[in-house]
C-alpha cells in the first residue's frame, strides 16, 4: 500500500450554506502533501428516515443550527481514530468510519460530520492518484447526466401558495451537455419574461428558481410549456419534471392541492389528479408523488403511472440500500434520488446506486436545497453513470458550481463524452443506463 495515503490530519470548520445556515467543511490531509476538501449540504424538506444531521440546538448560536459538535467529532474522535492509518480505497475507509460511529442512522458522530470526512477522503485519494474523483470512481466514465433544472419553486422552498415543491426542465433531447445547458438557460430566460408580464416580479425560492404568486400546479405547468415553445424547442427536447415532496403537505385525509389544506384529495383522487397532469403536459418525471409513510399510495401510483412517466423515490428511500431494497420488492417507484447526506458516506450511496441499476431503476444524483459551492455531486453523477442529476436552476454559485464542473468534465472527456438519457419507465427498462 502506498505510504502516500497515510492520513496525517483531519481538520474541520463551521461554514455557511446557501441559506446562511451553518454546515460542515472538512479537509483530510495525507502524507506527501495530498489532501481533499468537502463541504456538506443540508435539506429543508427532510425525510423522516434520513441519517441524523447533528445540530447543536443552542439558541444563542445561529438559532440552534450550529454544527460545532459535528466539527469537534471530526477533529476529536474521528481524527484520533484515523491519523496514521492508511486506506487505498473509499469502501474500506467508509467501513471504518461507520464502525467508529456504530449506529445505523449515524446518530453518534452525525451524518454531516461523516459525509464531510468520507467525501474529503475520496477527493484526497483522487489527488494521490493524480486523477479526478469521477475517474477514480470509474476510469471508463464517459456519460454526462441529463440535468433536472428547477425553474419554479413552491412548497417548503418558497413563500408562495404552490404546494408542489419543484417544477423543473429536463433538456434531454440534445447531443451534448453544453447544448442542453444552453437550451435550459434559453427557456429559463423566456419563462422569466413571461412570468414578469403575467404575475409581476416573481421573486426567488431557496434554490434560486422563480417563486411567482401562483396557487395551482396547472398555472406553473402552462407557463413552463409556453416558455419551451416560445423559446423554439419541442417537448422531445425539453421535458418537464416535478418534485411534489408529498410528505410535506398531506394528512390522514389525503393530499393537499394547496398549502393550507383547503383542498384535500383522497389517495385515489390524488393519483387520478397526477395522471391527468401527465396526460395534459409533457411531464417525464415525478418525484415523491406520495408521502414516505404511505406505501399504498406509492404502489397505486407506480401501478398506474410508471409506464408513462419516471416515478422517483426521494424521502421514501432516503438513498439507503435497505429502504430501496424493500421498495423494489413492494413495487414502489421506478427511479431513485441519491443524496449523499441522506445516508452519510459515499460508499453506502454507491451500494444503493448499484442496487437501483440492477433492478432497472433510474438514478438521479441530487443536491440539497441548502448547498455550498462544493461540486462533488457532478463528479459522482459522471463517475457512477447516474444518467441524471438534480442540481437546481441556472442561478446562484451554489447551483452553478455543479453545472460548471460538468461543462469542464465534458471538455476533458472530449470526443468520448456521451449525452442523452432515457428516463426510467417500466415500459422502457432496456434503455436505462448501466455502469
Ligand atoms: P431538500 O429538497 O433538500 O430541502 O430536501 C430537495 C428535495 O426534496 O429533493
Ligand atoms: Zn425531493
Amino acid at each position: 500500500m502506498s505510504t502516500k495515503s497515510v492520513i496525517k490530519a483531519i481538520e474541520a470548520v463551521e461554514v455557511l450554506d446557501s441559506r446562511g445556515v451553518p454546515t460542515v467543511a472538512c479537509r483530510v490531509c495525507l502524507e506527501g502533501g495530498f489532501s481533499g476538501f468537502m463541504q456538506v449540504p443540508s435539506g429543508a424538506s427532510t425525510g423522516q428516515f434520513e441519517a441524523v444531521e447533528l445540530r447543536d440546538g443552542q439558541q444563542s448560536w445561529y438559532a440552534g443550527k450550529g454544527v460545532q459538535r459535528a466539527i469537534s467529532h471530526i477533529e476529536g474522535r474521528i481524527q484520533t481514530a484515523f491519523v496514521g492509518r492508511s486506506f487505498d480505497n473509499i469502501a474500506a475507509f467508509d467501513a471504518a468510519l461507520c464502525e467508529l460511529d456504530g449506529t445505523v442512522q449515524k446518530s453518534v458522530l452525525g451524518a454531516n460530520a461523516m459525509l464531510a470526512v468520507s467525501g474529503s477522503f475520496a477527493k484526497a485519494l483522487a489527488h494521490v492518484q493524480q486523477t479526478s474523483l469521477y475517474q477514480l470512481l470509474s476510469p471508463k466514465a464517459t456519460s454526462l447526466p441529463a440535468p433536472m433544472m428547477n425553474v419554479i419553486n413552491g412548497g417548503r422552498h418558497a413563500a408562495n401558495a404552490l404546494a408542489i415543491q419543484e417544477f423543473m426542465l429536463i433538456p434531454n433531447g440534445f447531443t451534448c451537455f453544453k447544448d442542453a445547458v444552453h437550451a435550459g438557460a434559453h427557456v429559463t430566460r423566456v419563462l422569466g419574461e413571461l412570468l414578469k408580464q403575467r404575475y409581476g416580479d416573481p421573486g426567488r425560492g431557496d434554490e434560486g428558481g422563480f417563486a411567482p404568486s401562483m396557487h395551482e400546479a396547472h398555472e406553473a405547468l402552462d407557463m413552463i410549456s409556453e416558455a419551451v415553445v416560445r423559446a423554439g424547442y419541442g417537448f422531445h427536447q425539453v421535458g418537464i419534471a416535478l418534485d411534489i415532496a408529498a410528505s410535506e403537505y398531506c394528512s390522514d385525509q389525503g393530499y393537499f392541492l394547496d398549502k393550507e389544506g383547503k383542498k384535500v384529495l383522497s389517495p385515489e383522487a390524488w393519483v387520478d389528479f397526477l395522471s391527468s397532469l401527465v396526460s395534459s403536459y409533457p411531464i417525464v418525471s415525478i418525484e415523491d408523488c406520495a408521502s414516505d409513510a404511505d406505501e399504498k399510495t406509492w404502489q397505486l401510483a407506480t401501478r398506474l403511472l410508471s409506464s408513462q412517466t419516471q416515478l422517483v423515490g426521494d424521502d421514501v428511500f432516503v438513498s439507503q440500500p435497505n429502504r430501496l431494497n424493500a421498495g423494489i420488492q413492494k413495487g414502489i417507484a421506478n427511479a431513485i434520488l441519491l443524496k449523499p447526506n441522506q445516508v452519510g458516506t459515499l460508499s453506502e450511496m454507491i451500494v444503493t446506486v448499484r442496487m437501483a441499476k440492477n433492478a432497472g431503476y433510474g438514478t438521479i444524483v441530487s443536491h440539497r436545497s441548502g448547498e455550498t459551492e462544493d461540486s462533488i455531486i457532478a463528479d459522482l453523477a459522471v463517475g457512477l453513470a447516474s444518467g441524471q442529476i438534480k442540481t437546481g436552476p441556472l442561478r446562484q454559485s451554489d447551483r452553478l458550481a455543479k453545472y460548471n464542473r460538468l461543462l469542464w468534465i465534458e471538455k476533458e472527456l472530449g470526443t468520448s463524452a456521451r449525452y442523452g438519457y432515457a428516463y426510467a419507465r417500466t415500459d422502457k427498462k432496456e434503455e436505462v443506463a448501466t455502469c
